[in-house]
């Protein structure tokens, strides 16, 4: 089958890298000359609202998706008068404004922060005298790795966070005193089955993932169960097909010995809290993805041992690379981006573990 896909980065060339064993080929519609997939397959070189790229990989493709949740909805949704356009492009409606996308997971009894749209002073103070402080301010849309929020300490300083992120649409939400950061990976077929790999957890530094355990230690049943049942009531409210991952902060809860699943965010694409199951999971995330948008059945998402680590080379990071290719067991990928900018994922390392 031809698979096209919206970007080009080291999320699609780790599809093209799953895909191409099972007999698929690839064209990435990507504008950056050096797109990190581009090797792997045909390369439009064109912008993602530009029709002429648009229809070029509609004429070609049997099936469309992206790696990247920030692709104009309305080119999806072009494209799916077209050809098939897996996952459904109204996920990305969804995704890219955080405060329907909270909405969206209030609305299927998933619990979430408290929060409140902001859009005025007067709706910013209410905010901060609804929730209180601390609390968090982020604009609606087109924030990712921590980009475009602000922590608000005290009700005083809310106004000149919401200067600095340019008075666009924000949300206010509560600050979460989480425990730890978690994530759930799970995929869904045409055919509706799901399947979801263990909870794994997530440190951040700067806002940037650094490091992914899985699954999360003291993973018990109960909490795995919580968290595909939130992940399986949003796969099918959205009738998703491909791969989803839900970010969750764990906070100590009065409701039993795991604690509490508040959800922060969903990405309607595979991970970067997923890369572990190239090595880690009999099937990665990547093939789970190309299956499941092409019509096939899934993978087992089962350990290939009793977990792995997985850490991400960011910026400066990836001059260690002697080092690590030279170390024993440690699975090295670099994405072959150009220049190692402060906060750019180049690369990333799995350790499997016993
Ligand atoms: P996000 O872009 O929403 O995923 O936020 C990036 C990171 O900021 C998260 O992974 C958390 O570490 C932190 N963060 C975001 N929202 C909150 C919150 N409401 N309370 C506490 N920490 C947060």
């Amino acid at each position: 089958m031809k698979v096209a896909v919206l970007g080009g980065g080291q999320l699609a060339q780790m599809m093209a890298l799953a895909g191409t064993p099972l007999g698929m080929s690839f064209t990435f519609l990507d504008p950056a000359p050096d797109a990190p997939a581009g090797s792997l397959g045909r390369h439009v070189r064109s912008g993602f609202e530009d029709p002429e790229g648009l229809d070029a990989i509609g004429q070609w493709a049997d099936v469309v998706t992206w790696d990247f949740e920030n692709v104009p909805a309305a080119s999806a949704r072009r494209l799916a008068h077209q050809v098939a356009v897996y996952p459904p492009p109204h996920s990305l409606e969804v995704s890219q404004d955080r405060v329907v996308e909270k909405e969206f997971l209030r609305s299927l009894g998933i619990p979430v922060p408290a929060f409140a749209p902001v859009d005025s002073n007067e709706s910013l103070r209410g905010a901060v005298e609804s929730i209180g402080t601390p609390c968090v301010l982020k604009t609606r849309r087109l924030g990712y790795d921590g980009k475009g929020q602000r922590l608000v300490r005290a009700a005083g300083e809310a106004e000149e966070a919401w200067r600095e992120l340019a008075r666009q649409p924000a949300v206010l939400e509560a600050f979460v005193p989480f425990t730890r950061e978690l994530s759930v990976v799970a995929v869904r077929g045409r055919d509706g089955a799901v399947v979801a790999y263990p909870l794994v957890e997530n440190q951040h530094g700067e806002g940037i993932l650094r490091l992914t355990r899985a699954p999360a230690p003291g993973l018990t049943p109960s909490l795995q169960r919580r968290a595909e049942d939130y992940v399986g009531r949003m796969l099918a409210a959205l009738d998703y097909v491909g791969v989803l991952a839900l970010e969750l902060f764990q906070v100590d809860g009065a409701d039993g010995v795991d604690g509490g699943l508040l959800a922060n965010e969903f990405a309607p694409r595979v991970h970067n809290s997923g890369h572990w199951t190239i090595e880690g999971a009999v099937t990665s995330q990547f093939e789970q993805h190309i299956r499941a948008i092409c019509g096939l059945p899934p993978g087992v998402t089962g350990l290939t041992r009793g977990g792995a680590v997985m850490e991400n080379l960011i910026g400066d990071d990836v001059e260690r690379w002697p080092e690590l290719v030279a170390e024993r067991g440690a699975h090295v990928h670099i994405y072959g981006k150009g220049e190692a900018r402060p906060g750019r994922k180049m690369g990333h390392v799995t350790r499997v573990v016993r």
